[in-house]
């Protein structure tokens, strides 16, 4: 069968746009489609792929349990999942997790464990849900309503209620919004699709202690930024706040499907039996290689390794800006990078995005107006400064029309 671009728009549900690029296989940082040009991997599938493409820890984890075991259901336990649990939990606040098999399960999850919680021990009343607005937090309905972009959850009828949103580092607007009826409060630790955008520390420490005043819990989304991004195992770690529940992903799998929530013996108890659950999440086959996954970026080298390869990318890209005047700034942390665009180019991400596939380079945009960087956190210091190069040429094709 003759696989094109075209066959897509012939059998596909028409709710994505794909490049007309089709990769065909890929080696750590680098790709190459089905004419086999090469490209450099600067996306890796929207931050999912920790430790790029084929790495051999990943392969011989998947191969290995896949010829034991893959898939039991929830009617029995298996040591995969406990052993990948036993480290979440040995790594962090958390001591119970929860496992799903993606971001909005694994915030669906959270979110309904935070209105089990608040209906148990404080009665029917309390059952608001704040979060941001910019906020991703999935595409099911909950978790569609819970973030904060209208566009993505209208257009569906009727929505979850008693959720409310503010502005992102607003203090103040969160301190009007919150009250002994809010059950949690939702949040990115650093908002990606929403366009790279770093809390405060005022304002982080603020919504904690406002949580706290209000026996809200406080849901830390970590879907994007969990798992080594931002250069700490977790974002919250680098932050001097504590969530009283969070959610992790994308590179959890390092590119197998797998999610979780985490959390404290105390809340977790709420979830009681019967009450929550999924026929594929916290399968044989994903824990294996989220296992693999996580005890590979869980290492002092892999986590400095992501400060040392943020560093190349902020030269790199304030040189290219030197040279073109294309960029306001480049924010972020660790490999969650954003180089906004200046008011010349306001609103012409995709077009640096297409100026790039065509040099051979794999980014992403967040948003209109932000050209963002997600590789792998191993990705070679050889294929940084080769894909800045073919980022540059990009940026001039962009620039010189
Ligand atoms: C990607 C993302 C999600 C959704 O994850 P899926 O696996 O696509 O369901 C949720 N929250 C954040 C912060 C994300 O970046």
């Amino acid at each position: 069968m003759q696989v094109t671009r075209e066959l897509f728009n012939d059998v596909m549900v028409p709710n994505y746009n794909p490049s007309e690029v089709i990769p065909v296989r890929g080696q750590g940082s680098r790709v190459w489609d089905q004419n086999d040009k090469e490209y450099i991997d600067f996306a890796g599938g929207i931050a999912v792929n920790c430790l790029g493409h084929c790495h051999p820890a990943l392969v011989s984890a998947l191969k290995e349990q896949g010829e034991k075991i893959w898939h039991l259901s929830n009617v029995m336990t298996n040591e995969p999942a406990l052993r990948l649990a036993k480290k979440m939990t040995d790594a962090t606040f958390a001591d119970k997790v929860y496992f799903a098999n993606s971001g909005a399960e694994a915030n669906e999850a959270a979110l309904k464990l935070a209105r089990r919680f608040a209906l148990d021990v404080y009665g029917d009343d309390k059952t608001q849900i704040i979060a941001f607005n910019k906020g991703f937090h999935g595409r099911t309905f909950f978790t569609v309503t819970v973030g904060g972009q209208a566009a993505y959850s209208d257009g569906f009828g009727p929505k979850p209620a008693a959720i409310d949103h503010c502005d992102y580092n607003d203090l103040a607007a969160f301190e009007k919004l919150i009250s002994d009826k809010t059950c949690a409060v939702m949040m990115e630790p650093l908002q990606g699709e929403g366009g790279i955008i770093s809390p405060n520390n005022e304002f982080m420490q603020g919504v904690r202690a406002l949580c706290d005043k209000h026996n809200a819990l406080l849901i830390f989304d970590e879907v994007q930024t969990g798992v080594g991004r931002t250069g700490a195992l977790y974002a919250y770690q680098d932050l001097d706040v504590t969530p009283d529940i969070l959610t992790t992903a994308k590179a959890l799998g390092g590119g197998f499907p797998i999610g979780a929530m985490i959390t404290t013996t105390a809340i977790a108890q709420h979830l009681k039996v019967g009450t929550h659950g999924s026929t594929y999440g916290g399968n044989p086959l994903a824990c294996a290689v989220a296992e693999a996954a996580f005890d590979t970026v869980n290492t002092a080298d892999v986590l400095a390794g992501v400060k040392q390869r943020e560093q190349l990318f902020r030269d790199g890209l304030n040189a290219i800006n030197a040279k073109f005047d294309v960029f306001s700034e480049v924010r972020g942390k660790g490999l969650l990078l954003g180089a906004v665009l200046n008011h010349k180019f306001e609103g012409r991400a995709r077009d640096f995005l297409v100026a790039s596939t065509k040099h051979g380079l794999m980014n992403l945009v967040a948003g209109t107006n932000v050209v963002r960087f997600t590789p792998s956190l191993v990705i070679p210091i050889e294929d940084i400064n080769e894909g800045l190069a073919r980022f540059e040429q990009a940026v001039a094709d962009v620039v010189n029309g």
